[in-house]
């Protein structure tokens, strides 16, 4: 069976002081967990957090990555530059991304391309948004969204990590049931089926207000690999307790 993936992204959270003492207190607690650990973590950052997690079970994430290469592109960080910094993952196409930051489905898959060309694991999003599900446009915007990586990157696609996170879940305390949930990645994983023969290798996490009380059921279903964890993922026992729960 392929190890579970538990992935924090602590958005635009932390200091250096509150960094230090989320680190260490994750290092004091995690051990040698069942599952691999990221801590996405925000760019400025990547630095003090790689020297915090070094000898430790916990893996280093950033949040975004430029689409360009390298060049005149004020503010951005490319992906080699993350490289680096010994970024394992990066999160590309993240709700908030798309909601704030105009981020297309094309963005996305260009993104992803150049995390897997630096040798960087993408952590894809995929998600509906609350009036996307009412109308009953789940499957079709979720697959949308993949698609478009798909097509991309269709050659090393067995690379990716993909996270179905239902927009409306994100940072509500709404989570999704674990039945809506599984429901979703089983089409998830038909998708990547089609695409790659060797699609069972990629992880699908499940990521919208998963907590330390929900995340045993939801790490239960079959196709989910994994969570991505925004709140809790700042609270150490709380991580603590979701990485605890994925076996
Ligand atoms: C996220 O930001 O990816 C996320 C899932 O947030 P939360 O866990 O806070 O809902």
């Amino acid at each position: 069976m392929k190890k579970k993936l538990i992935a924090g992204n602590w958005k635009m959270n932390g200091g250096l002081a509150a960094n230090e003492a989320l680190v260490q207190a994750l290092r004091a607690g995690v051990g040698a967990p069942a599952c691999a650990v990221a801590l996405c973590v925000p760019a400025p950052y990547l630095a003090q957090v790689r020297e915090l997690c070094a000898g430790s079970a916990l893996n280093l994430g950033a949040q975004d990555v430029s689409v360009h290469e390298q060049g005149a592109y004020t503010g951005e960080v490319s992906a080699a530059m993350l490289r680096d910094f010994g970024v394992r993952y990066c999160i590309v196409g993240h709700s908030e991304r798309r909601q704030y930051h105009g981020e297309t489905d094309a963005t996305v898959a260009v993104k992803a391309q150049r995390a897997l060309a630096a040798g960087i694991t993408p952590i894809v999003c995929v998600g509906e948004t609350l009036a996307e599900r009412e109308a009953g446009h789940t499957e079709d915007v979720v697959k949308r969204q993949l698609a478009a990586v798909i097509h991309l990157n269709g050659h090393c696609i067995s690379e990716i990590v993909v996270a179905y996170e239902p927009v409306w879940a994100i940072g509500t305390g709404k989570t999704a049931t674990p039945a809506q949930a599984q429901t979703v990645h089983a089409l998830l994983r038909a998708q990547l089926h089609a695409a790659s023969e060797k699609s069972d290798r990629i992880a699908l996490l499940y990521g919208g207000s998963m907590n330390a009380a929900n995340a045993s059921e939801l790490l239960a279903q079959p196709d989910i690999d994994g969570g991505l964890i925004g709140g809790a993922s700042l609270k150490a026992p709380d991580f603590l307790s979701i990485i605890a729960a994925a076996r």
